[in-house]
């Protein structure tokens, strides 16, 4: 029996690093702890525990109804927020994408520098569960680093589902090869940087709207999920239990100081 509180975290350690395109690599991370890992669905988020520079094991926090607990709240580790894209019981691994956006990121920056055996800590997964309804239509849209979750989502969607999907990614090598489509939904690509996303707006305004039996996901750049949220809640009138409309983050904040801003937004209800 899982004796653990539905919120823990684990101390993991790299083990395989697979470049899956020019701009995603996925780490394998491996505990023996992870036998119990209360995993529900690949898709669903979870927080990371980086080392601060010049520190190899991050602390790992008690979380509290309130949030994270710190036994040293002066050596609090790097958190962030990532995807489950695996987990898998036997091999006790989980497998997170992460995109390769540079130095400047400490969570980019740890993936770019890994080797086997780095430590990587990772929380219990959190967010709204299921995160897809039953629906008879629906629409995803994200940008890289919503693939992972765009991925593990169609991976587990109905084989007779129907609907869109629209991926904005830096290259076209950053489609994955097989992408788990379902016959009757379409795919529409658009690569490049953020300047891309006027365009991709426009497309997906071009589209029948969904109604109350449709549903839409859509992450990715603030900017990106912005004028969707509003094309998907002013114009097509959809509620909100009928769509998920989040920014994974913003260009030029990281995401301490893009927190408050992002949850606000998400909370706008
Ligand atoms: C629910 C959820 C799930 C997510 N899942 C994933 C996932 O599976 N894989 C993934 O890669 N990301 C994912 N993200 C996004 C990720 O949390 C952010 O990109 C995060 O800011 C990366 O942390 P960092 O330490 O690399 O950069 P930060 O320290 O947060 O930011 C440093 C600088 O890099 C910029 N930056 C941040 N992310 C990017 C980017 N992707 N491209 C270009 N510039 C960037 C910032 O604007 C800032 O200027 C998810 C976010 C959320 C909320």
């Amino acid at each position: 029996m899982n004796k653990r509180s539905p919120l823990q975290a684990y101390l993991t350690r790299v083990q395989d690093i697979i470049d899956l395109s020019p701009n995603l690599r996925r780490l394998v991370l491996h505990s023996p702890e992870l036998t119990d890992y209360p995993h529900q669905y690949n898709g669903a988020h979870i927080k990371i525990f980086l080392a601060p520079d010049g520190q190899i094991t991050p602390q790992l926090p008690q979380f509290s109804g309130h949030g994270f607990n710190w036994a040293e709240p002066d050596n609090k580790p790097i958190v962030r927020t990532y995807t489950i894209r695996n987990y898998d019981a036997q091999s006790c691994t989980v497998s997170i994408d992460f995109v390769k956006h540079g130095d400047t990121g400490p969570a980019s920056s740890f993936a770019e520098h890994a080797q086997a055996g780095d430590i990587l800590g990772i929380s219990s997964p959190g967010g709204p569960n299921p995160m897809l309804k039953t629906a008879s239509r629906y629409l995803f849209v994200g940008d890289i680093t919503a693939l992972p979750a765009i991925e593990s989502l169609l991976a587990d969607i109905a084989a007779d589902a129907s609907g869109d999907v629209v991926l904005l990614l830096p290259q076209a090598e950053d489609l994955p090869a097989s992408l788990p489509l379902p016959e009757k939904m379409h795919l529409h690509t658009f690569f490049g940087d953020l300047s891309q996303i006027p365009a991709v707006v426009e497309h997906i305004s071009s589209f029948a709207p969904l109604n109350d039996d449709d549903f839409a996901w859509v992450a990715g750049e603030a900017a990106l999920v912005k004028p969707l949220r509003e094309l998907l809640r002013t114009q097509w009138q959809l509620p909100p239990q009928r769509h998920y409309a989040v920014p994974y983050w913003r260009q030029g904040e990281n995401e301490e100081s893009y927190h408050e801003a992002r949850h606000r937004f998400i909370d706008k209800g």
